[in-house]
C-alpha cells in the first residue's frame, strides 16, 4: 500500500507546479518568530520605538504578565494618518534608506519588522498624532490588516497596545511561560532600555499596580533607582576616552560583589547586548578584588562610531560584531582597572595596561583604516593581546564559542549523575561507627568491604532539598517570631520576584509581609535561621533564587527549594563533631535519592577494598 501511494505522490509532482507564495499574514506570522518570541520582545520593541520618536516620558502598562496587555504610551513625535497605516507593513521603517545607512546608524530600530511582527500575531490599537496636527489616527489591526480607522482626540505622541498575543497562533501561546517567567522577562528587557537612557522619564504598570516610577535624572540615579539603595555610595565611576571609542559608566565597589551575576550590563551605543567577551574582560580587571564565583555590578556604556559595529547579526541586535573586538575588550579592562585603581581599591601598581592602551595608534590617534592595521600588528598591542590574554590564544572566531567556556550551560549541570547503584546504610549502623573528616570536606564511613566518601556540602543540599519539599507537601516547618520585627527594602524588580514567592516560603517557615510599596516586614523565620540575621537571609534567598531563574524548565518552587538548600547548606571548610557527621550521615541515607544533589552532583563515592588492592597491586 505504501509503495502505491508514494507512486501517486511522485506522479503528481511531475503534473502539477507545487511552488505558490504564502499570503502575507502567514509570511507575517512566520517572520513575526524571529523578533517577537514573547511578552518581553514587544516590550522591548515598542519601548526601542518610543526612544526612537524623541519621548522623554514613556509609561509601560501591562497585564496577566503581558499575555493579554502590552501597552506602550509615549509623548514622542507621534505619526502622520497615512504613516501609522505604513508602520505596521513588512520592512517599513523611517530609519535607514539604503545599506549604507546601516553603518550610521544612531536608532535602535532600522529592520522595520516589530510593528508588521506584532501585527501578525496579537491585536493591535494605535493612537498616534504629531504636534502640527489638530486631530490624531487611531486605527485597530488584527491579522496584520487593519480593521478600523479613524481620526481620534489625543495627546501628542503614540499609544500602543498589543493585546492578546498569539491569539491565533495558539501553538505559540502555549509555549507562553509562567506568568512569573514572563513577568521576570518583562522586567528585565524594561531595566535594560530604561537604564540607557536616565534622560526619559519611564513607569512600569503591572495589573493596576505601578512597580518601577523612574524620574528623569543622572545615569547613577537611575542605576540607584533600579537596582536599589544599596548601592548608593557604592558606585565607582568608569570614564575614559580616546577618538576610536568612549567608556562611561559604573562598576560597583567589590564589598558589592554578589554570587549571582545579576547586576551587569553592557551597553554599546546605548543598545544593551549580552558579551561574554566584554564579560570576560570586566571580570578580569576585577579578578583580584573579590572571591572567585563572585560577580560585581556593572553597567558600562561604550560608544563608537557606529561603522565599527555590525548590530544587524541578530534578529533582536542582542548580539552584536565589533570590527576590532581586541581593542574594545583591552579598553575596556583598562578602563574598568583605571577606575578601581584610582580610587585605592586596588594598588595602583598593578594598573599598567593604560598606557599601552592610550598608546596604541588606534585609540591615540584619529581612526582610519590604517591606523587600525598598523595598530593590529604592532609589537606592543601583539604582547599585550597574547601574553597579558591567554585567552585570545585559544579563542575562535565565534561569539558562540566563548558563551561555551564562560556560560556553562545550565543543562549540563543538571543531568542526573551516574555513580552506580545506591549505598544503603541503616541509621543504627552509622551511630556506632567512627566516621573521619578529610580536609574539611569530606565524611570518610568504613562500610562493608571498604569505605565510602561523602561530600558534606553536597550531602547537606539533597538532606535540605527533601526536607523543603516535604514542608510544603502538607509537612510545614515552624517559624520562630523574631523579637524584633525587621524590615528590608527592595528594588522594585526584587520586589516582584518575592511577592511571588511568600506564600510558599510560609510553608518553608518565613513568615514575611508587604509593608509599603517596596518594603517587607519579616516576622518571623525558621528556626536556623539566625536572629538578626534575617534580612542578610532574606537577600541570600532572593540572590540565589536569580540563579536559577534563567532556568525555565523549574517550576517557581522547585527553584525555591534549591536556592534554600544551597544557602543553608553545610559548606565547605566547616569543621564537623563526630556526632554533627553522624546525624548528617542519618539524615542522607534516610533520603529519597541520597546518591546525588538536586542539580545531579553525586554526594559520595564509594571505594571497594579489592579494587583498591588492585590498584596497589596486591
Ligand atoms: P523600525 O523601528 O525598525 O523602523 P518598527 O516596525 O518598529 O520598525 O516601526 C516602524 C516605523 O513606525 C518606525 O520606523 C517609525 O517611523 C514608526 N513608529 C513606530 N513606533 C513609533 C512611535 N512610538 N512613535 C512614532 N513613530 C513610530
Ligand atoms: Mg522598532
Amino acid at each position: 500500500m505504501k509503495r502505491i501511494s508514494y507512486f501517486c505522490a511522485t506522479n503528481y509532482t511531475i503534473l502539477t507546479d507545487i511552488i505558490h507564495l504564502l499570503p502575507d499574514n502567514i509570511a507575517n506570522q512566520i517572520a513575526a518568530g524571529e523578533v517577537i518570541q514573547r511578552p518581553g520582545s514587544a516590550v522591548k520593541e515598542l519601548l526601542e520605538n518610543a526612544v526612537d520618536a524623541g519621548a522623554d516620558e514613556i509609561k509601560l502598562i501591562i497585564s496577566d504578565a503581558g499575555k493579554s496587555l502590552v501597552q506602550v504610551i509615549d509623548n514622542g513625535k507621534g505619526m502622520s494618518e497615512t504613516d501609522a497605516r505604513m508602520a505596521f507593513e513588512r520592512h517599513a521603517t523611517s530609519k535607514i534608506r539604503n545599506i549604507d545607512d546601516l553603518f550610521k546608524i544612531k536608532t535602535m530600530g532600522f529592520r522595520g519588522e516589530a510593528l508588521a511582527s506584532i501585527a501578525a500575531v496579537a491585536q493591535v490599537e494605535l493612537k498616534s498624532k504629531r504636534a502640527t496636527d489638530e486631530m490624531g489616527t487611531y486605527l485597530e489591526v488584527e491579522n496584520s490588516l487593519v480593521t478600523k480607522q479613524e481620526p481620534v482626540g489625543t495627546n501628542t505622541g503614540t499609544s500602543i497596545a498589543m493585546k492578546n498575543l498569539f491569539f491565533n497562533v495558539p501553538a505559540r501561546r502555549n509555549f507562553l511561560k509562567s506568568n512569573t517567567a514572563e513577568l521576570r522577562n518583562i522586567v528585565d528587557e524594561f531595566i535594560r532600555v530604561s537604564m540607557a537612557f536616565p534622560e526619559i522619564f519611564f513607569s512600569l504598570q503591572s495589573n493596576g499596580q505601578e512597580v518601577f516610577h523612574l524620574e528623569k535624572g543622572s545615569l547613577k540615579q537611575r542605576i540607584v533607582q533600579i537596582l536599589g539603595n544599596n548601592y548608593n555610595a557604592k558606585l565607582v565611576s568608569v570614564q575614559e576616552q580616546t577618538d576610536y571609542l568612549n567608556i562611561m559608566g559604573f562598576v560597583g565597589k567589590p564589598e558589592t560583589a554578589k554570587k549571582t551575576r545579576g547586576d551587569q550590563y553592557i551597553f554599546v551605543n546605548n543598545r544593551f547586548i549580552k558579551s561574554a567577551y566584554l564579560n570576560h574582560a570586566i571580570m578580569n580587571a576585577f579578578s583580584e578584588l573579590i572571591p572567585k564565583d563572585s560577580y560585581p555590578m556593572y553597567a558600562l556604556f561604550i560608544d563608537l562610531d557606529p561603522s565599527q559595529l555590525d548590530i544587524n547579526v541578530h534578529p533582536t541586535k542582542q548580539e552584536i560584531k565589533f570590527e576590532d573586538d581586541k581593542i574594545v575588550y583591552a579598553f575596556v579592562q583598562s578602563a574598568v582597572k583605571h577606575a578601581l585603581a584610582q580610587f585605592s581599591i586596588t594598588p595602583t601598581l598593578d594598573f599598567d595596561l593604560d598606557p599601552t592602551i592610550q598608546g596604541l595608534d588606534s585609540v591615540s590617534k584619529p581612526f582610519t583604516q590604517e591606523n587600525q592595521s598598523s595598530a593590529a600588528s604592532s609589537s606592543l598591542y601583539q604582547t599585550f593581546s597574547q601574553k597579558n590574554q591567554a585567552h585570545f590564544i585559544e579563542r575562535k572566531s565565534d561569539l558562540k564559542h566563548w558563551k561555551d567556556l564562560y556560560e556553562p550551560s545550565p543543562n549540563k549541570s543538571n543531568q542526573q549523575s551516574d555513580i552506580g547503584a545506591t549505598v544503603s546504610m541503616h541509621k543504627d549502623y552509622i551511630n556506632e561507627v567512627e566516621v573521619f573528616q578529610l580536609n574539611l570536606k569530606y565524611i570518610a564511613v568504613p562500610k562493608d568491604a571498604g569505605f565510602l566518601l561523602v561530600h558534606q556540602q553536597n550531602a547537606h543540599e539533597r538532606v535540605l532539598y527533601e526536607k523543603y519539599s516535604h514542608a510544603v507537601a502538607g509537612k510545614p516547618i515552624a517559624t520562630q517570631q523574631s523579637l524584633f520585627p525587621t524590615t528590608i527594602e527592595l528594588s522594585a524588580s526584587d520586589t516582584v520576584l518575592l511577592q511571588e514567592l511568600l506564600a510558599d516560603l510560609k510553608e518553608l517557615g518565613y513568615q514575611i509581609e508587604l509593608f509599603g510599596k517596596q518594603t517587607f516586614i519579616i516576622q518571623g523565620t525558621p528556626a536556623d535561621v539566625e536572629q538578626g540575621n534575617e534580612k542578610g537571609a532574606i537577600e541570600k534567598i532572593i540572590e540565589q533564587y536569580k540563579n536559577f531563574s534563567s532556568d525555565l524548565k523549574f517550576s517557581k518552587r522547585e527553584k525555591l527549594f534549591r536556592a534554600l538548600a544551597l544557602q543553608h547548606s553545610i559548606k565547605i571548610g566547616a569543621k564537623l563533631g563526630q556526632k554533627e557527621m553522624q546525624l548528617l550521615l542519618v539524615d542522607l541515607f534516610a533520603c529519597e535519592i541520597p546518591n546525588s544533589t538536586p542539580n545531579g552532583k553525586p554526594t559520595y563515592m564509594t571505594f571497594q577494598k579489592d579494587e583498591l588492592d588492585k590498584m596497589f597491586g596486591r
